[in-house]
């Protein structure tokens, strides 16, 4: 069977890893989707393309994924695979931590304006990953982050596309753009990185939490407590692959193939059934970024 995508665009950004995937878990009673995936990124020693990952992934019970971009060539390739594969959505973006480099080059308008063009795209139902990063961004990028955020937030709107935040230690602030610009009415938390107080106040906005492998991480015990009081139609799941491997397979590339693992980490933290959450979590997937078969449920196209 012939890849209909290129060759992988990227490595990790700390050089990869030399360990090969992991085998594959039990497969889940009903299927689900991978949220947020990066399959451009090649992985371990012996990387996957896009139709392996797709075929491990339906074998185990997880139906599709979106596939998200962080920079124009990124987000290209994302629009480009996701209307040949069926089992992929994507969500297109300028990561927070390309913002900076792009203002100082001169490039930032221009490279929106090809998010704007690809948020056109059928198969493209999110902007994403967008948001703030003030981890890796020191106090002079912050400008160039968030005149970024915003024009993601009015191509979102505009579009009627959902959005997914990329947000690391810079909750005030995501929450405070938020409110002053509006959100999108399909917002997501990718990779949900708050605590108890950041998912009681999402929740009174009706924001989503995605929940990554990092939910299960020994230390982690505030998204966890996030993980609790999020109301169940609230709440997804996603990789964030090659990073972030669910425990007990830290060290190992990460795939949407391994949903499963944190699925029913998830579930055994909630107390509930896992047939039942799965089926929540494929129903607020589709709620944020339609079905995978059809044409947007909710797309008010600019
Ligand atoms: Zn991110
Ligand atoms: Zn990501």
């Amino acid at each position: 069977m012939s890849d209909p995508s290129p060759a992988h665009l990227r490595t990790r950004s700390d050089g990869g890893r030399a360990a090969e995937y992991p085998p594959a878990p039990e497969p889940l009673p009903v299927a689900v989707y991978d949220n947020h995936t990066h399959l451009e990124i090649a992985d371990g020693a012996l990387p996957l393309d896009v139709h392996e990952h797709l075929e491990r992934a339906a074998s185990v019970g997880i139906a599709g994924a979106v596939q998200v971009g962080t920079d124009v060539a990124t987000s290209r390739w994302s629009a480009e695979v996701a209307a040949l594969e069926p089992r992929l959505l994507a969500a297109v973006a300028l990561h927070p931590n390309e913002a900076p480099e792009l203002e100082a080059s001169g490039t930032l308008d221009e490279a929106l304006a090809v998010i704007d063009e690809l948020a056109a795209r059928p198969r493209v139902r999110a902007i994403g990953e967008t948001g703030l990063d003030f981890f890796r961004t020191g106090e002079d990028g912050r400008g160039a982050q968030f005149r970024s955020f915003e024009a993601h937030i009015d191509i979102a709107k505009r579009h009627g596309l959902a959005l997914q935040i990329h947000d690391r230690d810079a909750h005030d602030d995501v929450v405070a753009t938020l409110r002053r610009v509006g959100a999108p009415e399909r917002t997501v938390f990718h990779c949900f990185s708050g605590g108890e107080e950041l998912a009681r106040l999402a929740a009174d906005e009706g924001w989503y939490l995605s929940f990554a492998g990092n939910v299960t991480f020994k230390n982690a015990e505030n998204l966890r407590e996030a993980l609790r009081v999020a109301p169940r139609d609230r709440i997804l799941v996603e990789t964030d692959a090659p990073y972030l491997t669910p425990v007990p397979l830290r060290g190992r590339p990460n795939a949407p193939y391994l949903v499963p693992h944190t699925v029913r980490f998830m579930a055994e933290v909630l107390g509930v059934d896992l047939a039942e959450f799965c089926e929540q979590l494929a129903a607020n997937t589709v709620a944020v970024y339609g079905s995978w078969q059809d044409e947007p449920v909710t797309g008010a196209k600019a």
